[in-house]
C-alpha cells in the first residue's frame, strides 16, 4: 500500500445543504487534511455549496467510486469541526421527520460568513512620548492612554473614551505616537458567572427544593428530562437559572428556547441580574453581522449561552450541556415549512445525543409531557404555590345566556362591573379577545355574501383603523369596500362579532376617561412599540388592556387585578381533540396574568358553556382533574401519546389535480395490518395562499417503525408532477 501513496486519492463524503437522501462523494485534493465535521465548499454543477464533511456509518452497499471522475473539495474553512452530536443529532431527526438530511442541515448553514474567522479590528498601541503641541484634548487623550499602558485601542473607541473626536487622534497618529496592532474581535457577550447573582435573591423554601433537585440531575452529567410544572408566577426562572449555573460550573455551554424571543426583554435583564451578563440571542430578526458573529461563537465556545427560538437548537456548539425549553407546550415550538418538527421534542433528542439534561419549564405542560412525567420517562419536578405574597386569582364563569351583553356589545354588565372596580382602585383590568382587527366577518345584509380570501379558505378580517379587509394567513389585503362585491347594493355591509379594535371602540364609550391600551402583533410599530408599551403597561400607565394571545406570554404586570376572557369558548368550536389542551393552556396563562403582585384578583370567562369539562377545569383550578380527565380521553380514543400521528399534505394550485394526487398516494400504500390510514380529507385550512390542501393520517401503534412504513411508500407511490407537493408532518398538531 505504502508505495501506492500519492496516486491514490482520498474520497470523503459531503453533506450539502439540499434535498438529496444522501451525502455525496469528493475527492480530496492533496495536502488538504478532512475529518468527519470539517466544514468545506464543494462544487455542485456550476455553484459552490459551504457544506459539512459526513461520516458514513452504514457503506455497505455503496457502489465502489472512481476517485478520478469525482469533483474535488475546493476549499476547508477555517472554522471548529462541527461537533460530532450535532451531527448525530441531524442524522436523527432527518430520520424521524422524514426528511432528507441536507433539509436538517441547512437550518445549520444559517450564517454562511461565519465560516471564515472573523477579522480583527485595527488597533492603535501608545508608543510613548508626547506630541509637539499639547492641547487640552490631546493632553485628556494621553491621561486616558496612561490610565492602562500597553492596552491597545480602536480609533474611535479611544476618541469615545477622551471625549474627543477622531481628528484628535488622527492628529496624534500623524506624529508618530502609535503603532498599529490587531485587536482580536471581541465577544458577543461577557462570559456569564455563575456566582454573580447568588445573593441577590433568597429562593423560597419550593424553590430551593426543586433547585435542588435540578442541579442534582445536571450533576449526574448524564441524559434525564426534567419536567418543571409550576404555577404562573411560581418562580420557575429563578429554579432553572441554578440548573444554568451548575451547567456553567462544569463548564458546558447552556441553550434556552423561548417561544417568543422578540419580546422578552426582561427575561434577558433577569438573566443578567443572575449571571452578570446577557446570553446570547437566536432568532430570525437578529441583525446579519450579530448573527454571523453568535455561530461563530457558539462554535469556537466563547459564547456560552444562548436564549432563542426554536431554530438555535440548530446551532453548531462546541459543548452544549444543558437546555431548558420555557413554556414547553407552545406551539410555536412547532415548525411547519420546509420541515417539520417540534423543537421541544428534538430538544430532549439532541439532550440524549449529548447525554445531559433537558428541561422542560410550564405552567400548562403538554399532555404528552404530563404523561410522560407519570410514566417516569420524565422526572416531575412540581410547584403548586405562587412566590410571596401572590395568589392565584379567583376564577369565575360567566354564563352569557343568563347574563348577556348589552344588544350588539360583547361585554356582560357583569365583566364591566368588575372592570369598573379594579380600575376604580386604580389598578388594572385585561380582557383577552385571541382576534387581531375589528371584526372577523363582513357580510352584506342584502345578499348574505361573505367577504373571504381568493387565496386561502378564510374570511377576511376587517381592520378599521387601517380601513383593510385582510386575511390573516396570506397577508392580503384590500380597502373596505362600499358595495357588496356580489349583489353590488351599495351601504349594506354589516361587521359580525368581534375583534380587538372593536372590543376598544365598546370599552371607550363604557369608560371615557380610562387609559386604553390595544395590544396585537399586527399594531403600528412592531416589537420596538410592544416592548414600549409593556413597559409602560407594567409600570401602571394604563388601565385597560386589550390583547389578542400576545399578552398571554410570560409578561409582569403588577397592578392587574382583574383579566376577562371576552369568548372562553372560541378555541373549543372546531372539532379538533386538541383543542381542549390550548384553551386549558391559553386561558390559564391568560387568567394567569392577574394578581402577581399581591392581593386579592380575579379571572372572569365569558361562555355559553360554563359546565363544559374544559371551562369548568379553568375555573376551579383544578390543574390536576383537568389533566386526569384530558388524557383518560385521549387514552381510550388511542389517539397521541398513546398512539403516533403521521400526517402527509398533498398540495396543489388545482383543487382536483391535489385530491387526485391524494388519493392514487392512499391507494399506493403498503398493506400493513398495523396501520390505519384515514383520509384524504381537506386540510383544516383547504386553501392556502392559493393552495388546495388535502391531508392522509397514518395511524399506528406506538411501537410500529412509522417512518421507515412512509418511507417506502413515498419512494414507491406516485412521484410529485406538476404542481403537487407531498409534505410529511410526524406527530401533527391537529388530529383532524
Ligand atoms: P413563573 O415563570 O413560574 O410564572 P417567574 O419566574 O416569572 O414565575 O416569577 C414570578 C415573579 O416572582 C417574578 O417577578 C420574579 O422576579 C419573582 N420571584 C420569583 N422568585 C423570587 C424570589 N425567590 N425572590 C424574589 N422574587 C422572586
Ligand atoms: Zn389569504
Amino acid at each position: 500500500m505504502e508505495l501506492d501513496l500519492g496516486i491514490e486519492q482520498e474520497v470523503v463524503q459531503v453533506l450539502l445543504p439540499i434535498p438529496a437522501a444522501k451525502a455525496y462523494s469528493y475527492s480530496v485534493p492533496k495536502g488538504m487534511n478532512l475529518a468527519p465535521g470539517d466544514f468545506v465548499q464543494v462544487p455542485l454543477g456550476p455553484r459552490k455549496i459551504a457544506s459539512v464533511v459526513w461520516d458514513v456509518l452504514d457503506d455497505t452497499d455503496a457502489k465502489p467510486v472512481d476517485p478520478n471522475k469525482l469533483r474535488s473539495v475546493e476549499q476547508k474553512f477555517d472554522c471548529p469541526r462541527l461537533a460530532e452530536p450535532v451531527r448525530r443529532f441531524i442524522d436523527w431527526v432527518s430520520n424521524y421527520t422524514v426528511s432528507p438530511p441536507g433539509m436538517v442541515l441547512r437550518s445549520v448553514l444559517r450564517a454562511p460568513g461565519a465560516l471564515d474567522p472573523e477579522t480583527p479590528l485595527a488597533g492603535l498601541r501608545y508608543l510613548g512620548g508626547e506630541p509637539e503641541r499639547l492641547t487640552d484634548a490631546r493632553r485628556r487623550v494621553l491621561e486616558i492612554l496612561g490610565e492602562q499602558p500597553g492596552l491597545a485601542w480602536t480609533r474611535s473607541g479611544l476618541a469615545h473614551a477622551a471625549g474627543t473626536g477622531t481628528s484628535v487622534i488622527d492628529g496624534l497618529v500623524k506624529q508618530g505616537l502609535f503603532e498599529n496592532v490587531l485587536i482580536p474581535p471581541p465577544p458577543v457577550v461577557v462570559q456569564p458567572d455563575p456566582t454573580h447573582g447568588l445573593d441577590g435573591i433568597a429562593l423560597n423554601s419550593d424553590q430551593t427544593e426543586a433547585a435542588a433537585h435540578l442541579v442534582a440531575k445536571v450533576n449526574e452529567r448524564s441524559f434525564n428530562t426534567i419536567l418543571l410544572d409550576g404555577v404562573t408566577g411560581s418562580g420557575k426562572t429563578e429554579v432553572y437559572f441554578e440548573a444554568i449555573a451548575a451547567a456553567l460550573e462544569q463548564g458546558k455551554q447552556v441553550l434556552i428556547l423561548l417561544p417568543e424571543i422578540a419580546l422578552t426583554a426582561t427575561f434577558l435583564d433577569r438573566f443578567e441580574a443572575r449571571f452578570s451578563a446577557p446570553p446570547a440571542p437566536w432568532h430570525s430578526d437578529i441583525a446579519p453581522k450579530l448573527r454571523e458573529r453568535v455561530w461563530r461563537q457558539v462554535a469556537t465556545g466563547q459564547v456560552r449561552v444562548v436564549a432563542g427560538a426554536r431554530s438555535s437548537l440548530f446551532l453548531p456548539f462546541e459543548n452544549l450541556g444543558l437546555i431548558i425549553v420555557d413554556e414547553e407546550h407552545d406551539t410555536a415550538f412547532k415548525q411547519e415549512d420546509r420541515f417539520f418538527y417540534n423543537a421541544r421534542d428534538m430538544a430532549v433528542v439532541r439532550a440524549s445525543i449529548g447525554d445531559f439534561t433537558c428541561v422542560l419549564a410550564s405552567a400548562t405542560p403538554s399532555i404528552e409531557s404530563r404523561v410522560n412525567a407519570q410514566s417516569g420517562r420524565y422526572a416531575h419536578v412540581e410547584m403548586k404555590q405562587r412566590h410571596g405574597a401572590a395568589v392565584l386569582p379567583n376564577l369565575e364563569t360567566i354564563d352569557l345566556r343568563k347574563d348577556p351583553p348589552p344588544r350588539g356589545k360583547f361585554l356582560s354588565p357583569v365583566l364591566t362591573d368588575a372592570m369598573q372596580a379594579a380600575v376604580g382602585r386604580g389598578e388594572q383590568a385585561l380582557l383577552f379577545l385571541n382576534r387581531r382587527g375589528y371584526a372577523p366577518l363582513t357580510l352584506c345584509r342584502v345578499c348574505g355574501f361573505r367577504f373571504e380570501c381568493h387565496n386561502c379558505s378564510a374570511w377576511l378580517v376587517e381592520h378599521r383603523f387601517r380601513n383593510q379587509l385582510q386575511c390573516h394567513h396570506c397577508g392580503h389585503a384590500e380597502p373596505v369596500p362600499e358595495a357588496c362585491s356580489n349583489c353590488g347594493t351599495l351601504d349594506h355591509l354589516v361587521a359580525c362579532g368581534p375583534g380587538v379594535e372593536r372590543l376598544a371602540e365598546e370599552v371607550d364609550e363604557l369608560f371615557p376617561d380610562a387609559r386604553i391600551v390595544v395590544l396585537s402583533s399586527d399594531m403600528f410599530g412592531g416589537v420596538a412599540r410592544l416592548r414600549i408599551e409593556l413597559e409602560a403597561i407594567a409600570k401602571g400607565e394604563a388601565d385597560i388592556i386589550i390583547g389578542t394571545q400576545l399578552v398571554a406570554k410570560g409578561h409582569n404586570f403588577p397592578l392587574m387585578t382583574c383579566v376577562g376572557v371576552v369568548d372562553a369558548d372560541l378555541g373549543l368550536a372546531n372539532g379538533d381533540p386538541r383543542a381542549a389542551e390550548r384553551t386549558f393552556q391559553l386561558l390559564s396563562q391568560v387568567t394567569g396574568r392577574a394578581g402577581r403582585a399581591g392581593g386579592e384578583s380575579i379571572g372572569l370567562l365569558q361562555t355559553y358553556a360554563p359546565d363544559h369539562p374544559v371551562i369548568a377545569a379553568i375555573a376551579s383550578g383544578d390543574r390536576d382533574a383537568f389533566y386526569e380527565r384530558e388524557i383518560a380521553l385521549r387514552q381510550q380514543a388511542g389517539l397521541p401519546p398513546f398512539s403516533r400521528l403521521v400526517a402527509l399534505i398533498i398540495s396543489a394550485t388545482d383543487k382536483r389535480e391535489a385530491q387526485n394526487h391524494a388519493q392514487n398516494l392512499k391507494n399506493s400504500a403498503p398493506k400493513s395490518a398495523e396501520v390505519m390510514l384515514l383520509g384524504p380529507a381537506e386540510a383544516p385550512m383547504s386553501l392556502v395562499r392559493g393552495r388546495f390542501r388535502f391531508r392522509l393520517l397514518v395511524h399506528t401503534q406506538r411501537s410500529f417503525d412509522v417512518q421507515s412504513y412512509v418511507r417506502s411508500w413515498i419512494a414507491q407511490g406516485p412521484k410529485e408532477r406538476g404542481s403537487v407537493r407531498v409534505q410529511i408532518d410526524v406527530d401533527p398538531q391537529s388530529f383532524l
